[in-house]
């Protein structure tokens, strides 16, 4: 009923004129309003959308050819900027701010035929794991709504699996489309650094922000990179695609996969251990080569990414000063106190925490001590990875050490929310490709099974969940 056909299946009986991309617009905002109580959605884009749907469908009736992702519906997390409504990265100070141009991602895809219908909640500024960070409000998990859905991109992530649209749109900093794909049982790729531009996203940590798709299965986010990949010059960090990324074989048999021995401690959850080891069980009867692999300084990701990402966050959050884009504080005596009063109001205390440890590890007293020590850090688990994918294809693990935790459950003490990325950010770092895939459950809830490829090695990568989505 609810549940969406393939993609490249909607976009080719859009083409034929069996299906009509209105009737495709209403059923995607008739799903999200039925389904608001689960506050993915922080905006609708239904007037422009409306507008490029009937465009669309005049196309087709001169019997033009629309592309590959005729008539599709999508949300976009709300970092992307987009016309025809706000863009606010749910965070007080964007409140009101449209933006004067598209992100390439869309307009890449809209080339290719597909309408944003909507855009999805986050944390605000992408700074977050659960979606409580949001200005607005929290976005509940479709498993179980006293139970957050991950994040950032938890509001993209629910409305993947709530039926709203077939695709959406994340951003993966440290963890943020991995880790929501993880807690409500979607795809979620983050593709190598620079392979998706990233002009016209709201810029957290420039250094791994990634822009990838989330989805309910591996040939529908496969399709979505390959349109969405490649350069851009108007991000001089995007890297030269591969002619495709769409699967074309058996990902698994004969792959030297390897299971990595840091994610498989202490601290990981009984239940989500088991669904892990089930599916190793399966990639090993599909005929690949299991064996352990270590990456020892990987446990310092998190660490080093805590020091990094904030001194960049410091630096990206600098232009909002209340004079050029959404709120402005203008009951001020001056210059200085109207920027005081626009940051002090606009930001979120999660913004504050970021912009004040970032400033400081920046300082030129503790410059050496901490963000040079972690660039160190850094360098040494990307050459850790480079080593291991010498001898390794593939490399797999969970994506959390949990499910989906409670709503309230780690708001109040930042350290255990930043340990829910522990297992994602290694990948941020490096900047290799991963992804999430649902392996299965414990309790009821959903667990993802990450895999991590080698440096633009996205295409193998998604061939072996491909492969792994198919074995029983
Ligand atoms: N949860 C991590 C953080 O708060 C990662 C966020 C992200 O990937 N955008 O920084």
């Amino acid at each position: 009923m609810d549940e969406w056909p393939k993609i490249s299946d909607i976009a080719n009986r859009v083409q034929s004129g069996e299906l009509k991309p209105i009737d495709l617009v209403k059923k995607s905002i008739g799903i999200i309003d039925q389904k608001a109580e689960y506050r993915a959605v922080i905006s609708s884009m239904e007037e422009r959308a409306m507008h490029r749907a009937t465009e669309i469908e005049n196309r087709i009736g001169r019997g033009g050819n629309i592309g590959r992702l005729a008539g599709v519906p999508f949300i976009a997390k709300d970092n992307f900027l987009t016309l025809g409504g706000e863009t606010t990265a749910a965070s007080n100070i964007l409140r009101g701010f449209r933006a004067p141009y598209q992100a390439t991602v869309i307009e890449r895809l809209e080339a290719e035929g597909a309408i944003c219908i909507a855009k999805s909640n986050l944390d605000a500024f992408a700074h977050g794991s659960s979606t409580e960070n949001s200005d607005w409000f929290t976005t509940k998990n479709p498993h179980d709504k006293s139970r957050v859905p991950g994040g950032s991109s938890g509001g993209s992530a629910a409305a993947v699996i709530l039926n709203m649209v077939p695709f959406a749109l994340g951003t993966d900093t440290g963890g943020s489309i991995r880790l929501p794909a993880s807690f409500v049982g979607a795809v979620g790729v983050k593709p190598t650094y620079g392979l998706v531009s990233r002009s016209g996203v709201v810029a957290m940590a420039s250094s791994t922000d990634v822009v990838g798709p989330l989805t309910t299965n591996v040939e529908d986010a496969s399709l979505i990179l390959d349109i969405i990949a490649g350069k851009d010059s108007m991000d001089s960090t995007t890297i030269e695609r591969e002619e495709s990324y769409l699967n074309t074989g058996d990902g698994l048999r004969g792959k030297r996969v390897g299971i990595i021995s840091e994610y498989l401690n202490d601290g990981l959850d009984s239940g989500v251990r088991s669904v892990i080891d089930k599916a190793i069980d399966k990639i090993k009867s599909a005929g690949a080569t299991i064996s352990r692999v270590s990456l020892p300084n990987l446990p310092l990701s998190l660490a080093s990414y805590y020091i990094i990402c904030p001194a960049e966050v410091s630096s990206n959050l600098s232009r909002y000063d209340g004079q050029r884009f959404g709120y402005s504080h203008r009951d001020s005596n001056d210059l200085a106190e109207s920027y005081e009063l626009s940051r002090e109001k606009g930001f979120g205390a999660e913004a504050k925490r970021r912009i004040m440890i970032g400033t400081y590890v920046l300082s030129s007293g503790y410059y050496d001590a901490y963000y040079k020590k972690a660039q160190l850090v850094r360098t040494k688990i990307i050459n850790e990875f480079s080593e291991v994918f010498k001898n390794q294809d593939l490399l797999i693990g969970p994506t959390s050490p949990t499910v989906a935790f409670k709503i309230g459950d780690r708001v109040k003490d930042p350290l255990k929310m930043y340990l829910a990325d522990m297992m994602t950010v290694g990948a941020n770092m490096s900047g290799n490709p991963a992804m999430s895939i649902p392996a299965g459950n414990s309790n009821g809830l959903p667990v993802g099974l990450q895999l991590i490829g080698p440096m633009r090695g996205d295409r193998q990568m998604l061939a072996a969940a491909q492969s792994f989505e198919g074995l029983e």
